[in-house]
Parts: structure tokens; sequence; C-alpha cells
């Protein structure tokens, strides 16, 4: 059976040693274990246009990094949103659109869920903390372990999620301070934490367009986590199957 290439981005360039951030090496990591060619999409690439960068790929993961300029969700940028990386914004937005218009694959990972929903017209809580008060705490950064579990998820059990993963009730990792405040139009919920916070979304009509906000490559000590990038792949050999066609 052939290795399918599968793209992920990253705010990451790559180093004079061709070597990765260890953040970079988990999403490496879960790839490869799923039987997958990971092929990082720099935002140093000469062309960016979707329809370059998707070319002889199987799927895309969006991965998780810094915050989207919320000039793509017009609104001005408060002081709590931070590291935003405008190369990468304009590379992932319409690599995001063209993704859910051409039927590729996709998985987006934090950041990644962040991306399909500003990219369809949804926007975003710039800081959890100042727009959602009563929202319990979702920002584990730098203080637990990236795969420390901090609260559960409810997953719709008619979700394309809840048939890979085989459960509607799970503890995830939480590292964000910040989440989808509008959805946008045509995107389903499809996993919220107990404040209502959507944890996970999915594209309908689509063959594997899915996102969650939690971060399963940390996780994948966890056979749930380690099925869906094993999802992630069996999607994106049907799609080379299919002919790269919708
Ligand atoms: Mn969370």
């Amino acid at each position: 059976m052939s290795t399918p290439r599968i793209g992920l981005t990253t705010g990451l360039l790559p180093d004079e040693n061709g070597t990765f951030s260890s953040n970079l090496d988990s999403y490496l990591d879960a790839l490869h274990q799923a039987g997958a060619d990971p092929i990082p999409l720099y935002t140093t690439l000469p062309d960016k246009q979707p329809e370059v960068l998707a070319k002889g790929l199987s799927a895309i993961l969006f991965c998780g990094g810094g915050d989207i300029s919320p000039i793509h969700y017009h609104q001005d940028q408060t002081p709590l949103c931070e590291t935003v990386n405008p190369a990468r914004d304009l590379l992932e937005i319409p690599l995001a659109r063209y993704a859910i218009d051409k039927k590729i694959p996709f998985l987006g990972i934090c950041r990644g869920l962040q991306v399909i929903n500003v990219a369809l017209g949804g926007n975003l809580y710039q800081d959890i903390h100042e727009e959602k008060p009563e929202a319990i705490e979702h920002n584990y950064y730098g203080i637990r372990s990236r795969h420390y579990r901090s609260h559960f998820v409810s997953i719709d059990p008619a979700s394309k999620l809840a048939q890979i993963i085989g459960v509607t009730h799970i503890k995830v990792n939480s590292l964000h301070h910040q989440g989808i405040n509008v959805l946008a139009q045509g995107l389903h919920a499809t996993a919220h934490a107990r404040d209502g916070l959507v944890e996970a979304v999915e594209f309908p009509d689509h063959p594997f367009g899915l996102a969650v906000q939690w971060h399963p490559e940390e996780m994948t000590d966890s056979a749930e986590w380690r099925a869906l990038f094993s999802a992630l792949v069996v999607a994106a050999r049907l799609y080379v199957q299919k002919g790269r066609k919708p």
C-alpha cells in the first residue's frame, strides 16, 4: 500500500540542520505512526497558492500555533491576542477554503480548528478569560505537560469523530487561550466542554473534514487518538484511489 503524503502547516522555519522543534515532532511522529509521509508546508515556500501547496498531497493537517490575526474576522486586535504570524495566516486560510472546496481530507488541531472556522466566516474569542469569564480553564500551556488531560468534552454521538474514536465523553488536554465564538455557517459543532465552548467541528458533505481544539498528537498513548490519525490516513488513501477528485 502506498504511503500517503500529508501536508502539515507550521509557524516554524526549517533550521540549518533540517531538524525541527519538539512541537512539530509530535505531529510528525503521530503521522508517521499512522503510516503517512508528513510534508511540512513552511511559510518560506516560494509559491503559497493553495493549488500549488496541495499538489501531490493526499490530506492536510492544520496544526497548532499562535493566534490568527483578528483582521481575518473583522475585529481590532486586543492586547491579549498575541504571537500573530501574518505569513502563516495567508498560507493557511486560503488552503483551508481550498481543502473544503476540493474535498481534500483534512484534520485541524487547536489553531487548526480556529483557522477552519475563520476561513469559513466565523470568529474567535481573542482571549477566553477576558471575553467568556464564566469559562473553565482551557489554557494549561506552560503550566502542565502537553499531554495533561484537564477537562472532559461531550461528543455528538452522530458525529464522525465519535464514530472514529468510539466514545462520546472523554478527558482531553487543553492548551488554548482562544476559541470559537461565532461558529461559521455550514460548520457543525460536534464536541463541547462543560462551559459550552466548542471543542470540535466537522464539515458536512466532505469525506473527512474534522477539527479539534485539543492536541491529539500529544496523546497518542491513547488508542482513541491513534485511531483519529489512522482515520485521516485511511481518508487520504481513499482520496488518492479516487484520483484526487472529490
Ligand atoms: Mn479546552
